[in-house]
């Protein structure tokens, strides 16, 4: 019998920082009408939360989970919320990069985190974007991306968006920054970065947000297009 699928696809991007995976992920979203997760802004607000309350990623695991408990993180729409307090500019510093990169090692943050995002995708119909939305968080994921680009690049894109909000850093920090993250984000022993088996590779190096967008696109496109009359005829057989 005909297996109708029930909802619409989820679609993850997971790839390093700077690879352009929200850009892309935003957009993507936008022209399929789905709706936007980026998981990592959830982590950040986490770590507003922990930076807050004194606490460090090196305390004590109980005593780290007990507060993280009370806390309350969510995404109203395009905002995020940390306790009701919207927090969405907020966490886009080096220092909550830093900070959120060492909370996001840990079991409880991740069993805290990971739940709110397969609630997020239960529906169907959303992009999520992050480092294991293919591999951990929606494993049965339709269509998954793994996007990347030379840390030279990622480097790049990163020092312009700091220095386009204001935020003076300079390009050798920025670069040794995200090495420092890539390294943490692909040998930490819970959901490390990774390429899961069927995702399908976009190097963003050489492309323009609208290559990369158009490329993707293109993908989700090809696997939804429906049955020709051949294949029609064939599942009518089976
Ligand atoms: O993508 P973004 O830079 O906002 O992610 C912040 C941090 O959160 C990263 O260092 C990454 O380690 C972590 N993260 C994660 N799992 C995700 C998304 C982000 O561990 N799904």
């Amino acid at each position: 019998m005909t297996e109708y699928r029930r909802r619409e696809p989820v679609i993850t991007i997971d790839g390093p920082a700077g690879a352009g995976k929200s850009t892309a992920g935003r957009r993507l979203a936008e022209r399929l009408g789905y709706r936007f997760i980026d998981t990592g802004a959830l982590y950040r607000a986490l770590a507003v939360a922990v930076e807050a309350a004194g606490l460090s990623p090196d305390a004590d695991e109980a005593k780290l989970r007990a507060h993280l408990e009370g806390v309350d993180v969510r995404l109203q729409g395009d905002r995020l919320l940390l306790d009701g307090r919207d927090v969405t500019e907020e966490i886009r510093t080096p220092r909550i990069s830093e900070l959120t990169s060492r909370l996001t090692r840990l079991a409880t943050v991740r069993a805290k985190i990971t739940p709110l995002q397969r609630r997020a995708a239960a529906t169907g119909g959303v992009v999520l974007e992050g480092r294991d939305t293919g591999t951990v968080v929606c494993p049965d994921a339709e269509v998954k991306f793994y996007m990347d680009a030379r840390l030279d690049e990622r480097a790049r894109r990163r020092h312009a968006e700091l220095r386009a909000r204001g935020v003076p850093v300079d390009f050798g920090t920025v670069r040794a920054e995200i090495e420092a993250r890539d390294t943490q984000d692909t040998t930490r022993a819970l959901a490390p970065l990774r390429k899961a088996d069927t995702a399908i590779e976009v190097d963003t190096s050489e492309l323009t947000i609208e290559q990369v967008v158009e490329r993707m696109l293109a993908e989700v496109v090809g696997r939804r297009r429906p049955a020709g009359p051949r294949a029609a005829r064939r599942a009518g057989r089976a």
